[in-house]
Parts: structure tokens; sequence; C-alpha cells
């Protein structure tokens, strides 16, 4: 018999009426013969208000209580679905993350999950019920009760779906799949019927938010089909896996944006070894962390390097750089916070010939000056003027043609 893991994010199960649509489909699916499991996320914005809650309480929660009062939110969700579940004729039970056996590391509000023991839920499987699970939670080596992160009811689908070794794991949100844009930003961005796991990581991380980033990495790493549809309505949705046709390969799919990016750019660095580590370490070491770096060719001895990273690290980022400046005896350092990046995404696209020029000619007759360029395997970036971001993921869509059906 199939087994499938579905996860529902917090819109999809945001009040009774819509836990019961949700348990209409779940019961769906298994009278259509599969063993089901399914993992909720809390019910609409509870995390958030939950949040500001103990913000009113206190200003410095303490993390374990923070995480013990933020797994309530997919307890709730978790039991209600069961009992929709129940009112069906469906026999269901809820497991919370530690019943359910996820073991996690004991870092508090980002905890990693370290391994999965899935007994109970084989055995209530087996016993034919549909097993539902709590999202984003798990349990230490202390028995204390840890949450994955913002948005950490992905992970723990995807890793359920691996531990279960189960033929497929669907994320059911509001959205109707990966678009070859935002389509808030290019209205004729299309739904893609596919993409391949490392595609969907620079369209994730790279602002197309719809689903975890570690999530999309662990199905990666385990091989395991993960479908994103929309809870909403009934259209197949688009499904991540491993694109293996040679055809899928070096073409663009798809254009990611970024509003989230300024630079710092320290001006008359003494070109000499130990220079750049001297700048970046203190940098990591208060957990900053940095994109995109250049460093033009030393004239005279003295280099210019210019580094992006997110808007909110820029003025604490921007304290410590002036201090190593003057310590390193550098002529300035200037910021910029206005920026965003964008990005043509596809698999092997760094080795097809044209796909850059074609980026900077598009970006040209735009008038969109690039600040920055970076490449990796699967991507070209640009860092370009925030206010031109929008019209810059235009034109490219239109110059890449991804609003014509692929077939
Ligand atoms: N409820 C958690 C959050 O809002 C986890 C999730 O939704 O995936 O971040
Ligand atoms: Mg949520």
């Amino acid at each position: 018999m199939p087994l499938i893991v579905q996860k529902y994010g917090g819109s999809s199960v945001a009040d009774a009426g819509r836990i019961r649509h949700v348990a209409q489909r779940v019961a769906a699916a298994k009278s259509a013969g599969n063993q089901v499991v399914v993992v909720v996320s809390a019910m609409g914005d509870t995390t958030d208000d939950l949040i500001d809650l103990a913000k009113q309480i206190t200003d410095q929660p303490s993390p374990r209580e923070m995480d013990l009062l933020l797994s309530t939110g997919e307890t709730i969700s978790m039991t209600l679905m069961s009992m929709a579940l129940h009112g069906l004729d469906c026999d269901a039970i809820s497991l919370s993350g530690a019943q359910a056996g996820i073991r996690t590391d004991t870092l508090f509000s980002r905890a990693r999950i370290l391994s999965i023991d899935p007994t109970r839920v084989r055995q209530e499987l087996g016993d034919g019920k549909v097993v539902i699970v709590a999202g984003f939670q798990g349990i230490n080596e202390d028995q204390d009760v840890t949450t994955l992160g913002r948005g950490g009811s992905d992970t723990t689908a995807v890793a359920l779906a691996c531990a279960l070794t189960a033929d497929e794991c669907q994320i059911f949100t509001d959205v109707t799949g990966i678009y070859t844009a935002d389509p808030r930003v290019a209205p004729e961005a299309r739904k893609l019927k596919d993409i391949s796991y490392e595609e969907m990581l620079e369209m994730a991380t790279l602002g197309a938010r719809v689903m975890h980033p570690r999530s999309v990495e662990l199905g990666s790493v385990y091989g395991m089909p993960i479908r994103v549809a929309s809870s909403f309505g009934s259209e197949p949705g688009t499904l991540i896996h491993e694109v293996s046709s040679m055809e899928a390969r070096n073409k663009v799919r798809g254009i990611a944006h970024d509003l989230d990016v300024a630079k710092i750019t320290i001006v008359g660095v003494p070109d000499r070894p130990g220079i750049a580590a001297t700048i970046f370490a203190p940098l990591a070491a208060a957990g900053l962390s940095v994109d995109t770096i250049v460093q033009n060719a030393g004239r005279e001895k003295f280099a210019d390097l210019t580094f992006t990273l997110s808007k909110t690290d820029l003025p604490r980022a921007m304290k410590l750089v002036q201090g190593i400046a003057k310590d390193i005896n550098a002529r300035d350092c200037i910021s910029d916070s206005d920026l965003g990046k964008v990005s043509i995404v596809g698999t092997g696209i760094q080795n097809a010939p044209g796909y850059a020029a074609r980026m900077f000619e598009t970006l040209f007759k735009e008038r969109i000056n690039i600040e920055m360029i970076t490449t990796s395997e699967i991507r070209i970036t640009c860092v370009v003027a925030e206010n031109r971001v929008a019209d810059a993921v235009r034109a490219l869509h239109r110059a890449f043609e991804l609003e014509q059906p692929e077939d």
C-alpha cells in the first residue's frame, strides 16, 4: 500500500471550517488506498500570537519555556484534526513530536532533527489509522520539547517521509505550486510542473518563500519526491524531484529575487596576505552572515573590498567594520542599504554559453545598473538598486521566454 506524508500549513488549518475541509481531503487520500501520515502547522497566526503573548510577560523569555509554549500551537491543530477525522468515521490518532520519535539536538528555537524512531507511527499505521503528527517540534536528550525554527513543519514532514521511506511527501499550502517568478511581481509567471531540488533550493533561499530550505535539502539527500500544491483547490501543483533528463538541463527555469540586500565597501584596504581574514573573522564571530564578496584588483598596494549582507544586519556590521577599517588603516568604509538581487536559475546554466550575456544585455536595455555579479553552477545573480528589482524580474522573465509552456 502506498505511504504518503501530507503537510498542511497554518493557513490551511486556520479555523474549524478549514480543519474540517482538510480532514475530508485526508480521508479521501486514505479511502483511495494509501497509508496517510499528516503533519500540521499551528492554526493561522497562532505562533506569532504566542510570541506576542510571551513578550507581554517578559522581554527575555527562557528559551526552554518559549519552545514548550510555541509547541502548543501544533498540539492544538493536531488534536482538532484527529477529532475532525473521527467525525468522518476515519480512524486517526494525533502524536506530539516526542511521541512520533522525533529526536533533536538541544538548541532551543532552532533545533535540528538528529534521528526519527518511526516505531510508534508504523504501529498506528499498521492498525489502519491516519497518524497526525505535530510539525515544528521534537524532543532533546533531556526530554525537553524543542522547536525547529520558523516554518519548521516542512522539515518535520520531509524528515518523517524519509524515515518512513514514504512514496511521496505532499506539502499543502496557500499557493498552487512553484512559479517561474513571484506572480505578484511578474503576473505572467507560470507554474512549473516540476523542478529539481537544487533549483528549488535557489528559488526558496532567494525569496520564493514557499518552503523551508532545510526541508528541500533533506529531500535532496534522501531523494524524497516532494509535491507542493494548494489545499484550497485540486490542481496538481509542482513536483520537486531529481530531474534526470538531459533536456531539462542547461535551461533557465525561473527568476528569483530578494529585496533584502545591503552592502558595505571598505575603500583602500592594504593589499597584503591575511587582510580578508582580519575583516571577516570578527563578522563571523558576531554571527553576521555575509553573502557576495568582491575584491577588486589592487592598485598600488590598495584594494577595495565590497560585500553584501541582510539589511537588518547592516547597522551591527557597519559598527564592527568601521573599527576593523581603522585597525588595518583602510581609507574609508561606505554602505548602501537600498539594494536587491535578481537571479536566473537553472541546473547547469553556468556552463551554457550566452545566458550571462543575455542577462546583462536585458538589464542594460532596461537601463538597470548592475552593482555586483556572482555565479554558481545553477544561477547567475546581479545586485541592483532595490527600486529596479521588479522591473528586472519582469524583463528577464520576458527575455528568457519563461511564459512559454514547457512540454
Ligand atoms: N508554526 C510554526 C511557524 O509558524 C511552524 C510552521 O508553520 O511551519 O513558524
Ligand atoms: Mg506557520
